[in-house]
C-alpha cells in the first residue's frame, strides 16, 4: 500500500478544476483532504467576520462533496502539517498557490521544513489566470497601468489553461481526528446578523456554477452599460465564490468565452473579462508590492494630512447615516448582505477618504471585516485606487459628488429606496462643497 498523501485546501474550496486535488487523486494513494484555519500566521490579516461566516458554509458544502471526509483543524499550519504528515506517514502534500504575502512566506517555510524531512510538496496554480511573475513589461518590470497590463501583457501571453475535469473520489485515509465545523468557531457566538446576511447567498461549488450560468444567460447581454447601475443587479456576484475558490477564474473565463461567442456578446464579454483581469492586476500589484495593504504606492501620500477619526462620525459612515442617500444605501447594503455594488463601493470609499478625509486604511479595515468577498489584493488595490495613491489610480483631485453620483447611477432612487429610504431626512454629516475644497487644499500640499 503506498503512503497516503495530503491535499491541503485553502482558497480553492472545490473539486472541479482543482489542480492540487486532481494531482492528489491521480497518485492512487489514500488521500487526506485537509483544511486548516490558520489565525496565527495571518496575524493582522486574519479573516474578517463576514468572510468567516461564508467560510463556515463553504466548508460545509466541500465536506458534503467529500462525503464527510474533510479533515478540519485550526492553529499554526506549519506545526499542524508537519505533525499530520508524521502521524499519517504521508510522503506527499499537494496544494494550490496563494499569493497573500503572509501566506507565501508561510508556505515557503513549510516547503523547506518538510522537504528536509523527505516529504515532497507539489504546488499548482488554481486561483489566477496568469501568474503575477508571467506578466511583465518588455523591460522586465511589472505593469503599473491596467490597460497595457491586460491588452498587451495578459492577452499577449499564452491563454488561460482550460479547466481540468473532476476526478472520481479517491479512497480516503480515515484515521485522522478532525475538528467538527462548529469547533472552528467561525460563526458569531450568538446567532444574529450572520443568519439574515447569509440568507442572501447560496454558498458552495454547485451554487457558484449556477450563479455563473444565471449571469451568462440573463445578465451578460448589456453588462458593459448596465453594470454601473446598482438597482439593475446586472453584475455576476461571483466575487465571494472566486475569493474562496468555489469556482476558478479559468472556469469563468472559458465558460464566458463559449457563451459570449455563441450569443455574439462581444463588447459585453470583453468588459466582463477585463473585470476578471482587474482581479489579476490587483494580485500582480500585491505580488510586487507586498506592503500594498498598509502603505501607499505613491509615497507622497505618506505626508497627506488625514483627519484623526472621530468615533461618532466614523460610526455614521459605517452604519449608513451620513445623510447622503447613495452613501447610506451602500453602507447598509454592505451591513445587511456582506456585499456592495462596485459603483457604490467607489462612492462610499470616496466619501470616507475625500469628504471626511479619513485615511483609506480605515475604510479598508471596515470592508475587510464586513465583506463576504474581502480579498487582500482587490481590497487594498481598490482603496488605494480611490484614494489616488495606487497604481493607475483615479487622481485625488477627481472627487465624487455623492449627490450627483446618486442622481446619475440611481436616477429613479430604486437602490436608495431599497436600502436607505430615510436617509434624506438625516442632517448631512458634512457639506460636500466645503469638504471638497479642504481635500483639494490638503492634496496641493503634497503635490
Ligand atoms: C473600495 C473598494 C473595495 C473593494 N474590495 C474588494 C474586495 O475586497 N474583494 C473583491 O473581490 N473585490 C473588491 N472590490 C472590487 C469590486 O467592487 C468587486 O470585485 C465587485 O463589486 C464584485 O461584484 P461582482 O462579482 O458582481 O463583479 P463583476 O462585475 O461581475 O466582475 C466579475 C469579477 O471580476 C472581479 N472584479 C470586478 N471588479 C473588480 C475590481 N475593480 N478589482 C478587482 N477585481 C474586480 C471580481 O472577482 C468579480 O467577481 C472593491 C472595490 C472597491 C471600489
Amino acid at each position: 500500500m503506498p503512503s497516503p498523501v495530503i491535499c491541503w485546501f485553502r482558497q480553492d474550496l472545490r473539486l472541479h478544476d482543482n489542480p492540487a486535488w486532481s494531482a492528489a487523486c491521480k497518485t492512487g494513494a489514500q488521500v487526506i483532504p485537509l483544511y486548516i484555519l490558520d489565525d496565527k500566521n495571518s496575524a493582522q490579516w486574519k479573516m474578517g467576520s463576514s468572510s468567516r461566516v461564508w467560510l463556515h458554509h463553504s466548508l460545509e458544502m466541500l465536506n458534503k462533496s467529500l462525503e464527510g471526509n474533510l479533515v478540519m483543524m485550526s492553529g499554526d499550519a506549519k506545526t499542524i502539517l508537519s505533525e499530520l504528515a508524521e502521524k499519517s506517514h504521508s510522503d506527499k502534500i499537494f496544494w494550490n498557490r496563494c499569493y497573500e504575502p503572509w501566506r507565501s512566506s508561510r508556505d515557503k517555510d513549510i516547503k523547506e521544513k518538510l522537504t528536509s524531512k523527505n516529504i515532497k510538496i507539489d504546488h499548482f496554480n488554481g486561483s489566477l489566470l496568469w501568474e503575477p511573475w508571467e506578466i511583465k513589461k518588455q523591460d522586465g518590470t511589472p505593469y503599473r497601468v491596467f490597460t497595457p497590463y491586460f491588452r498587451k501583457g495578459c492577452l499577449g501571453a499564452p491563454p488561460p489553461r482550460p479547466p481540468i475535469p473532476c476526478p472520481p473520489l479517491p479512497s480516503f485515509h480515515r484515521n485522522i481526528k478532525s475538528k467538527s465545523l462548529d469547533e472552528l468557531n467561525l460563526l458569531p457566538k450568538h446567532p444574529s446578523w450572520d443568519i439574515p446576511m447569509i440568507s442572501y447567498w447560496k454558498v458552495g461549488e454547485q451554487a457558484a456554477h449556477k450563479q455563473l450560468d444565471r449571469f451568462l444567460e440573463t445578465k451578460l447581454d448589456g453588462y458593459k452599460e448596465k453594470r454601473n447601475y446598482p438597482s439593475l443587479d446586472q453584475t455576476s456576484k461571483l466575487s465571494p465564490h472566486l475569493h474562496f475558490g468555489e469556482i476558478s477564474p479559468h472556469q469563468v473565463w472559458h465558460r464566458s468565452t463559449e457563451y459570449g461567442i455563441k450569443s455574439s456578446a462581444g463588447p459585453d464579454l470583453d468588459c466582463f473579462q477585463s473585470e476578471l483581469a482587474w482581479r489579476e492586476f490587483s494580485y500582480s500589484l500585491l505580488h510586487y508590492n507586498p506592503d500594498l495593504p498598509e502603505k501607499p504606492l505613491n509615497k507622497k501620500f505618506e505626508q497627506f494630512d488625514w483627519v484623526a477619526p472621530d468615533n461618532e462620525t466614523l460610526e455614521r459612515w459605517q452604519k449608513g447615516e451620513t445623510g447622503y442617500p447613495i452613501v447610506d444605501a451602500g453602507m447598509r447594503e454592505l451591513w445587511a448582505t456582506g456585499y456592495m455594488h462596485n459603483r457604490v463601493r467607489m462612492i462610499t470609499a470616496s466619501f470616507l477618504i475625500k469628504d471626511l478625509r479619513y485615511h483609506w486604511r480605515i475604510g479598508e479595515d471596515w470592508f475587510w471585516d464586513t465583506l463576504v468577498d474581502a480579498n487582500l489584493a482587490n481590497n487594498a488595490a481598490s482603496w488605494q485606487w480611490v484614494a489616488g495613491c495606487g497604481a493607475d489610480a483615479a487622481p485625488y483631485f477627481r472627487i465624487f459628488n455623492p449627490t450627483t453620483q446618486g442622481e446619475k447611477f440611481d436616477p429613479e432612487n430604486e437602490y436608495i429606496n431599497k436600502w436607505a429610504p430615510d436617509s434624506h431626512k438625516i442632517k448631512p454629516l458634512v457639506d460636500h462643497k466645503k469638504a471638497r475644497e479642504k481635500a483639494l487644499e490638503a492634496f496641493k500640499a503634497i503635490k
